[in-house]
């Protein structure tokens, strides 16, 4: 029996609510638009595997990008649309549909493609384990030399507060319900929130949980992923939850350029992503200055290897005894 409900991982994505969500977000369309278009000549010519294809848009963008072959491996049964989107294109000679999971997918005598393209980022970059999928795709399919799109995902944390969640208790129609407030805190400090962050509510700089180099990561270093932190807080506020978001990094060419970069950071234009903040039950004021200490633990669950338990721990800055200002201790990646 597999443990990471793979039926209703699928049919989770027959619903075009959720690809049209998806479409809409120019920040995460232009971020693989202009990755795959400032370097052609990966493309032009070349075998591409694009791993989870939905509605087929990364495919097209190889198609455009001058590929010779695009496989566009889709699970769900969106599949059946891809050779219509391709079609209404002119690309129906270069797109090969593979309606199958990519870990079935066997190639024509054994091909092996020059590049992965994959959308498989989740909340938290980590929640719903697609990352395996693509790994899986990477070390079967892909020539040694190959590219990955995007090649670098990293991790990011930050202590915050959320005002709009917080301060709406204080005044509902003149009564104060900050006791419904802290209960309504309480219970839903025990999974991440997705929500917008405004940067200004960030309280320290960003910390970098992890760096996962998506050309030599392999699914078991993604079992767990744990740091300790000290950082001074950037500005006075209320401290009320962890941030967490992620950014990836995709290849350049060997001209001393720099990678297109997709962050979802809260001080980025907004993304459907948003933010994952883990909220505490209780807040209290910190000033510039002030050490804040925690430690992150993200850990796959047994239950569903889709799903991670995280442990967000306050800690106390002096028994970190680390002098200001800090850095972090990383215990993973
Ligand atoms: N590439 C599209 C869709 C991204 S969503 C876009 O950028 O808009 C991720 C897609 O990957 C979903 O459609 C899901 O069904 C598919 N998927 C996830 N794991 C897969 C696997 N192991 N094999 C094939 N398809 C997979």
């Amino acid at each position: 029996a597999e443990s990471n409900d793979t039926a209703e991982y699928f049919e989770s994505y027959d619903n075009l609510d959720v690809h049209q969500l998806m479409l809409r977000d120019t920040v995460r369309i232009q971020a693989y638009k202009n990755a795959i278009f400032s370097c052609t000549e990966y493309f032009k010519d070349k075998v591409i595997m694009d791993v989870g294809a939905g509605t087929g848009i990364l495919s097209i963008f190889c198609a455009q990008a001058g590929a010779r072959v695009v496989y566009a491996v889709e699970a769900s049964v969106l599949a059946n649309i891809i050779p219509k989107v391709a079609k209404e294109n002119n690309f129906s000679a270069v797109i090969r549909v593979l309606n199958q999971r990519v870990e079935d997918v066997v190639l024509p005598e054994g091909a092996k493609v020059d590049v992965i393209v994959s959308e498989w980022m989740g909340f938290y970059l980590l929640h719903e384990g697609m990352l395996d999928s693509v790994l899986h795709a990477r070390d079967v399919h892909m020539k040694a030399d190959g590219k990955m799109f995007p090649e670098i995902a990293k991790l990011w944390c930050a202590p915050c507060s959320m005002p709009e969640l917080y301060d709406f208790w204080d005044d509902v129609g003149g009564v104060r319900m900050q006791s419904v407030g802290q209960i309504w805190r309480q219970q839903k400090s025990q999974e991440p929130q997705i929500v917008e962050i405004s940067g200004s509510n960030l309280l320290t700089d960003p910390v970098n949980i992890c760096t996962l180099d998506l050309r030599s990561i392999s699914s078991r270093e993604l079992e767990s992923v744990s740091g300790k932190f000290v950082l001074p807080a950037s500005h006075d506020g209320k401290y009320q939850g962890l941030c967490m978001w992620f950014s990836c990094v995709f290849p350049c060419i060997d001209d001393g350029s720099h990678g297109t970069v997709l962050s979802t950071a809260p001080t980025e234009p907004p993304t459907h992503w948003k933010q994952a903040v883990v909220m505490l039950p209780h807040d209290f004021t910190v000033e510039e200055g002030t050490p804040l200490a925690w430690e992150l633990r993200l850990h796959r669950s047994a239950l569903n290897s889709r799903h991670y338990s995280i442990e967000f721990t306050e800690l106390d800055p002096e028994a970190v005894k680390h002098p200001l200002p800090c850095m972090c201790y990383m215990t993973k990646c």
